[in-house]
């Protein structure tokens, strides 16, 4: 039942938005004041000019100020390591674009500093509105936390600040701010829910790690609601309910005692070995975007990062890192995954990752372009770099390299020509690295399911990357809603490729993993097992959930159970079969909620 912002809010509505963080609150809202500031432009005369630079320059100086006092104010152990949000503020305070920008339109245009302020977040932000990248697309909400700062101490009006909150509740607002996030009291905040925002905006990403569950995306709910109005979020499924009825209420009350009793049954899982009872070890690692999602992996038991995304380092800045800042980010992973290894993926962009100041020409097909390891083996230099600051990186523990979109054998022997070169330099050069350093492929195109067998013996690992792998074989586009109905892991050609790939790396000795989503599903994971997976890396709070199904299975089931998938000749014919046998053989395993 939706609801509009006149409207009386009835009994029961239920609004839906992007669960970004995981778990059910049942409360009373708060609602805060976070819409625009109402900044008025105004023709100035040329006299004016010089007064209203001088106002700009003093808001950015306080916004400075009130962010190092945040800064200053954190000290929640969980929260210091995300100070560096607070950082890349005080940097945009710093940008000579933003700040010339403004200047230069009270100059030229004669407009009053807020107006020619608005007028700059206006472009800033039509910039970042064209960037397909959901991750991207979302740095655009740093720009408005500091834009909306600087617009307030412009015009003089208070930052109302969430360390105000003085009871339990549920916070309602258009937008948070990391700073925002920061400052909340966790005592008092037990969930929140926002109009804007994605699940990979920085607020969500330190909801997740917060344990705080949050819906965002709700587009207007603060018009709706009212200060301590009885609500109920949950953030696994992305659905508030205002003014819940009695029936509602109980319901969610047990279904929120069933999630806080399953989160406890899964953390006696962190310290136990991914191992199934016929004795198999299966690696669960988690893939990490940022630096700091490593942590969480870690609190979910990760025995080391699969997959690192490392474009990530290069996303939302001007220059791309150079190689100090590239080892200081990869050491800092390295050193607090010890004693376990980190899968180092080299810069993947292209496709549905857009880095735009690597200036990828507009491409009519760019999933298909010049994307990934094609992007490296072009841009030598950057390739250059980033191998260095692997390779450094290896002297301070286990590191693993990885490169992505191989196509063919060709590719193998110019990456490992590539690599070959950096090694000899720094030999030269008399620093240290492990010789030793695995150098591994992910197959996550049929070319190379295809000839999986000729590039196993040049590698020493293979890691499925299945969300390109489906794309590419099932010709889906992956970020495509009108045919996401046709993007099906059990498809029987996904499982025929996938078998291809395990023989072959068996065959060779070698070790094979998946850090696509599929490794995430534990409806698959014995399948996976009987097909013979060494390792599955997947998003932290998916490792104890497929641990947990590990540990109470056997592989030779999964074997037995893969070969009557095989005889079927529809994804819909497997998906059923999987589930009824997966709920026949192991009914108190998939009766969990939002296992
Ligand atoms: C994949 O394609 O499955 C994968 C893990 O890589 P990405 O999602 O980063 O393309
Ligand atoms: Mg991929």
């Amino acid at each position: 039942m939706m609801a509009s912002a006149k409207t009386e809010i009835v009994q029961d509505t239920f609004l839906i938005g992007i669960g970004a963080s995981p778990g059910i609150a049942i409360g009373e809202i708060f609602l805060v004041n976070r819409t625009r500031t109402a900044a008025v432009e105004r023709r100035i005369a040329p006299y004016e000019v010089q007064g209203e630079i001088e106002a700009f320059f003093e808001a950015v100086e306080l916004s400075k100020k009130q962010l190092e006092e945040v800064k200053s104010g954190v000290t929640d152990r969980q929260l210091v390591e995300h100070l560096y949000i607070i950082d890349t503020h005080l940097l945009i305070l710093d940008d000579q674009m933003l700040l010339e920008s403004t200047v230069g339109m009270i100059r030229e245009k004669l407009v009053n500093a807020e107006g020619a302020l608005k007028r700059t977040l206006k472009k800033f932000r039509e910039v970042f509105d064209k960037i397909e990248d959901e991750y991207l697309r979302e740095r655009r909400s740093d720009i408005d936390s500091v834009g909306d700062r600087l617009l307030r101490n412009l015009v003089g009006a208070s930052q109302q600040s969430l360390a105000e909150v003085d009871r339990k509740a549920i916070i309602a607002a258009h937008d948070l701010s990391p700073a925002d996030t920061m400052q909340m009291d966790k005592e008092q905040i037990i969930a929140f829910v926002t109009d804007v925002g994605g699940r990979t905006s920085h607020t969500a990403i330190l909801a997740r790690s917060l344990g705080i569950p949050a819906v965002v995306g709700l587009e207007s709910v603060t018009t709706m609601v009212r200060d301590r109005m009885p609500a109920i979020i949950d953030g696994t499924h992305g659905t508030l309910v205002l003014n819940p009825s009695p029936e509602t209420f109980r319901e969610y009350l047990k279904k929120k005692q069933q999630y806080e009793y399953f989160e406890k049954e899964l953390l006696a899982y962190r310290e136990l070995p991914g191992q199934t009872l016929d004795g198999f070890h299966v690696s669960l690692r988690g893939n990490v975007e940022l630096p700091e999602e490593v942590a969480l992996a870690q609190t979910q038991g990760a025995e080391g990062i699969g997959l690192f995304r490392s474009e990530f380092l290069f996303l939302n800045r001007s220059v791309p890192p150079d190689e100090e800042e590239q080892l200081a980010v990869y050491r800092g992973i390295i050193e607090k995954m010890a004693p376990h290894p980190v899968t180092i993926r080299t810069l993947d962009v292209g496709g549905d990752k857009f880095v735009p100041e690597i200036n990828l020409a507009d491409e009519a097909n760019p999933a298909m372009g010049l994307r990934a390891i094609r992007f490296s083996l072009k841009e030598r230099t950057l390739f250059h770099v980033q191998l260095r600051a692997i390779l450094r990186a290896s002297a301070f523990g286990q590191v693993r390299i990885m490169f992505p979109m191989i196509s063919g054998m060709a590719e193998i022997h110019e990456c490992k020509r590539c690599l070959a070169r950096a090694m000899d330099e720094l030999r030269q050069e008399q620093v240290l690295f492990d010789e030793e350093l695995p150098v591994g492929i992910m197959i996550e195109t049929p070319s190379a399911a295809l000839v999986a067998d000729l590039l196993a013996p040049e590698v020493d690992f293979f890691s499925v990357g299945t969300n390109d792998l489906i794309q590419y074989c099932l010709a889906v586009d992956r970020g495509n809603e009108h045919v996401a109905y046709l993007y099906e892991p059990l498809h029987p050609a996904i499982l025929r490729a996938l078998q291809m790939i395990c023989t072959a790396a068996k065959n060779a000795g070698i070790k094979v993993g998946m850090c696509g989503e599929m490794a995430a599903e534990p409806l698959y994971s014995l399948i996976l097992l009987g097909l013979g997976f060494d390792e599955l890396s997947m998003n932290a709070p998916g490792i104890p959930r497929v641990k947990r199904l590990l540990r109470q299975v056997r592989r030779e089931d999964g074997v037995q159970l893969l070969g009557q998938l095989f005889k079927l000749g529809t994804a819909q014919e497997v998906s059923a079969f999987l589930e009824a046998q997966m709920k026949q053989r192991y009914p108190d395993l998939f009766k969990a909620p939002s296992i």
